[in-house]
């Protein structure tokens, strides 16, 4: 773990003070890649640490999957937001986003026969957006390459990569970089920690925020713009031990010994 996130620098005990927000993605981060998007789900150990931190700190779940599904994943943790489709889906927005849901529709209707014929891959319909997964495929490589080929033909479509998933969104969508802006100014935070793991996340582990950030990379990629890793995903675990134990009373009272 990065030095930072071992609790003993200024950044980090920042962190403590009123106005941080702090900032999750799901898959990879909170829970482990599983083979079956469908069965990620957080681990005992996983959930404890979230539920400490989410009852001192406000705690956002930022992710590429639908909002309900994410919602229904950190049941029982009092998170306060679940952002769901890289961005694109806030609870109780009014945004009209039936263009969007046309338009996705059409995509979907398009490709579904071809992604049949790639092995190991299977189509999400996220409503906002579509998944091509391929967590399965016996040959990744050839799957990417496929996938990659089909969704370059569809219009006005934009393609972010994640692992072993090709996601597909409208062009003009927001991302996890505009999602997190809105985020800081939207819950008036005073500084912001997010973490992430996956090329998805660099939008947002780059994004000109209105307030300081902590950005953290869920393993180490040396073209990651995160300013800090941990080395697995268990690494995200002691990180929120860390960060709870910041605001507990008797971590309060050895800081002001010290
Ligand atoms: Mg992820």
């Amino acid at each position: 773990m990065s030095a930072l996130l071992t609790g003993r620098t200024p950044q980090f005990l920042d962190l403590a003070f009123p106005g941080t927000l702090v900032v999750l993605d799901f898959d990879g981060t909170l829970a482990r890649i599983t083979r079956d998007h469908r069965d990620a789900k957080l681990s005992p150990r996983s959930r404890a640490a979230l539920t400490s931190v989410a009852e001192r700190y406000p705690v956002a779940i930022l992710t590429g999957r639908r909002l309900s599904d994410a919602a229904a994943r950190v049941e029982g943790v009092p998170v306060r937001w679940v952002i769901g489709s890289h961005g694109a889906e806030w609870p109780g927005d009014r945004v009209d986003q039936r263009t969007w849901r046309v338009m996705v529709l059409g995509w979907k209707r398009r490709i579904t026969p071809f992604v049949q014929r790639i092995a190991g891959a299977e189509l999400e319909d996220k409503g906002l957006s579509l998944s091509i997964h391929y967590r399965s495929a016996k040959r990744p490589d050839a799957a990417a390459v496929a996938i990659g080929e089909l969704v370059a033909r569809l219009p006005g479509a934009r393609v972010i990569p994640g692992k072993r998933v090709a996601n597909v969104v409208p062009e003009n969508a927001p991302d996890k970089g505009s999602a997190l802006w809105r985020l800081a100014v939207d819950t008036g935070a005073g500084r912001v920690l997010f973490v992430g793991d996956d090329d998805t996340d660099e939008v947002a582990f780059r994004a000109r925020l209105p307030v300081p950030a902590v950005t953290v990379r869920v393993g180490y990629d040396a073209r990651s713009a995160a300013a800090y890793h941990v080395g697995s995903r268990a690494g995200v675990d002691r990180l929120l031990d860390n960060l709870a134990s910041l605001r507990d009373p008797a971590s309060r009272r050895r800081r002001a010994f010290r």
